[in-house]
Order: C-alpha cells, then sequence, then structure tokens
C-alpha cells in the first residue's frame, strides 16, 4: 500500500496582496493528499466538524485519496486565518481555531496500518505520535510541522523528530525551533536529534536537503504569477513522498528527484487560491514542468 497521512482538513480565511478566500479548502492533508495522489495511493486520517460539506470530501475521492480514516465529530472544522504581504515567504497567522482537533482521538482503519510510507503532516505532536504507533512497520517516515506546535509543544514535537527519517520544515521554523540563526548549524542541530535528513523549504528561494555529509539545493520554480504561497509547504511534500512511494528508490538520486518533482508541485499550488490549481492540474502538466526544471539548472562542467 501506498502513503498514510496525518494532518489537518480545514477552512482557511486567507489574505494575499491579490485577494482574499473565506472558508475556503485547506489544511495540511489535504494539500499532502492531493498532491501526493498524482504519484500514489494516499490514504487520509483527519478529523472535520459536523459544518464540513460533502463536496469537499468527495473532491478528496475523486483524486483517489482514501477517506475511511477521516473522522466526522461533533462540532467545528479548524479553522485558520492568515495573511500574506508582497513578501509571499512569510505567512503571518492572525487566528487558529483547534475546534474537533481538541477532541481528535486518531484510530487506523486496520488496511493503513501495514503502510510502508507515513507522512506526519502539520498537527499537534502528539497526534503525530498517535498515529506514528499505530503503523506497524513503515519503510520511510517523514514529518512537517509549524510554529505554532513549535511554541505550544516543544517537548511532544521533539520526541517525534527524534523518531522520524526526514524533517521537512520552513526555513523560519528550523531556525525557531534550534534558536540558531545559520541554516547549516540549525540543520547540523536537527539531524543530531535522530534523523537522517533535514529538507528546509525557503519559498521562493526553493529547498535545501541535509544529511550530516551532504547538501543538495533546487531553486524554486520562477513563476510570472504568484496568487496564494498556502499549501505549497504541504504539497512540496505530497509530491516529494508521493514520488518516493510510487518509485521505492530512496537512493541520494531518487531523493533529489523527488525533490524536483515536490517543487514542481508547489509551483502549480501557488498560481491560484486554496486548491483551484490542483484541481484542474493534469500530470501531462508535471513532466513539462519537471523538464523546464531541469533545462533551469543544468549546465556544462568545469573546463579549463
Ligand atoms: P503551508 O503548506 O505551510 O502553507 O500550510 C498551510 C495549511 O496549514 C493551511 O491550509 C492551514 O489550514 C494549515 N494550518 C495552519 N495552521 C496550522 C496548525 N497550527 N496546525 C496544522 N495545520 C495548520
Amino acid at each position: 500500500m501506498g502513503i498514510v497521512v496525518v494532518g489537518t482538513v480545514a477552512f482557511d480565511t486567507v489574505e494575499t496582496p491579490f485577494g482574499r478566500g473565506e472558508n475556503v479548502l485547506g489544511g495540511s492533508a489535504t494539500y499532502f493528499s492531493t498532491s501526493a495522489s498524482f504519484f500514489s495511493d494516499v490514504s487520509l486520517v483527519a478529523v472535520v466538524g459536523e459544518d464540513f460539506p460533502e463536496e469537499h470530501v468527495s473532491f478528496l475521492q475523486s483524486r483517489n485519496v482514501d477517506t475511511a480514516g477521516l473522522q466526522r465529530i461533533p462540532g467545528k472544522t479548524f479553522h485558520w486565518s492568515g495573511r500574506y504581504g508582497y513578501d509571499l515567504n512569510e505567512a503571518q497567522t492572525l487566528d487558529t481555531q483547534l475546534n474537533v482537533l481538541m477532541d481528535f482521538k486518531p484510530e487506523l482503519p486496520e488496511s493503513y496500518r501495514d503502510a510502508e510510507y507515513l507522512f506526519l503532516a502539520n498537527i499537534d505532536p502528539d497526534l503525530q505520535m498517535q498515529v506514528l504507533e499505530q503503523v506497524r512497520k513503515p519503510k520511510l517516515v517523514a514529518c512537517d510541522t509549524m510554529n505554532f506546535w513549535i511554541s505550544s509543544k516543544p517537548e511532544a514535537l521533539k520526541k517525534v523528530l527524534q523518531k522520524v527519517d526526514i524533517v521537512v520544515i520552513n526555513e523560519g521554523e528550523a531556525r525557531q525551533f534550534t534558536g540558531e540563526a545559520n541554516l547549516v548549524k540549525a540543520a547540523r542541530q536537527i539531524i543530531a536529534l535522530g534523523c537522517k535528513r533535514l529538507v528546509v523549504k525557503r519559498g521562493e528561494y526553493g529547498v535545501l536537503m541535509f544529511t550530516a555529509d551532504s547538501v543538495f539545493a533546487a531553486p524554486a520554480y520562477p513563476l510570472e504569477e504568484v496568487f496564494d504561497p498556502t499549501g505549497a509547504g504541504d504539497t512540496f511534500a505530497g509530491g516529494f513522498m508521493g514520488y518516493l512511494a510510487n518509485t521505492g528508490d530512496l537512493s541520494e538520486e531518487g531523493l533529489r528527484q523527488a525533490i524536483v518533482f515536490g517543487s514542481v508541485m508547489a509551483s502549480f499550488n501557488v498560481e491560484d487560491f486554496s486548491l483551484n490549481r490542483m484541481k484542474r492540474l493534469q500530470y501531462s502538466e508535471i513532466q513539462a514542468r519537471y523538464s523546464s526544471f531541469k533545462a533551469l539548472t543544468n549546465f556544462r562542467d568545469i573546463s579549463i
């Protein structure tokens, strides 16, 4: 079986210099699973409230996402409000309403427990740990988080980071978590916790992938139109994990290719609000942009 992901399925209210979306579909697990679904089977673990429209669930199902682990419980769906200025790299959180997330007890369907790939998307680290404990023998576990959880649950988060193979976080969050301004030193500290790799997302500056003794850099695709960066990180992670689950190739080369697939997926997501661009994305467009990506950074070997 493919990937199991736990994360938020949310209503977002987002303002960017180019427009505003109120109570639109969002959430770390929504973006992740939609993106990963272009490459692999995905099984979702999440919670929504009674106010969550069935059409959003149908959309995930139309992408072949297994929603057996999506609970609907009394109360309101998780809601995040954020704003971006002209520097689209950094979201300013205006409000976070956990709502049903506070009563969520993830219970994995039996069919999920033998998953080979597990992604602990941005959500309460205690919930990430509960899901991790229910998957029997994953081949690869990766996780994400954000400033909200770094500030409110640092100890629980540290325990999660010690148990995963790959940590995927924003550059600002790597600095916040370690208290280290230099990114290379911050990466070293996070890797020293026990994970094998750290993937640092740097918005329009691309991605860095660190191991204890190597670093790989990929740019972000230079786009003319960026409307809404919300979900770029989760969409990146979905492409990254989706590609790995598809090929099973966990070599350095395979991981580098996965970084580029992740970057390609994120580059599409920011072209429109919410998941609108992902809803009309075709696989042929992904292939074409992957080739443009390759051309972007291809240069001759040294010749003097
Ligand atoms: P990103 O990929 O970092 O832009 O993630 C954006 C998504 O994260 C939004 O759709 C939000 O619903 C979701 N989100 C915001 N705050 C949190 C939080 N504290 N925990 C989990 N998910 C969140």
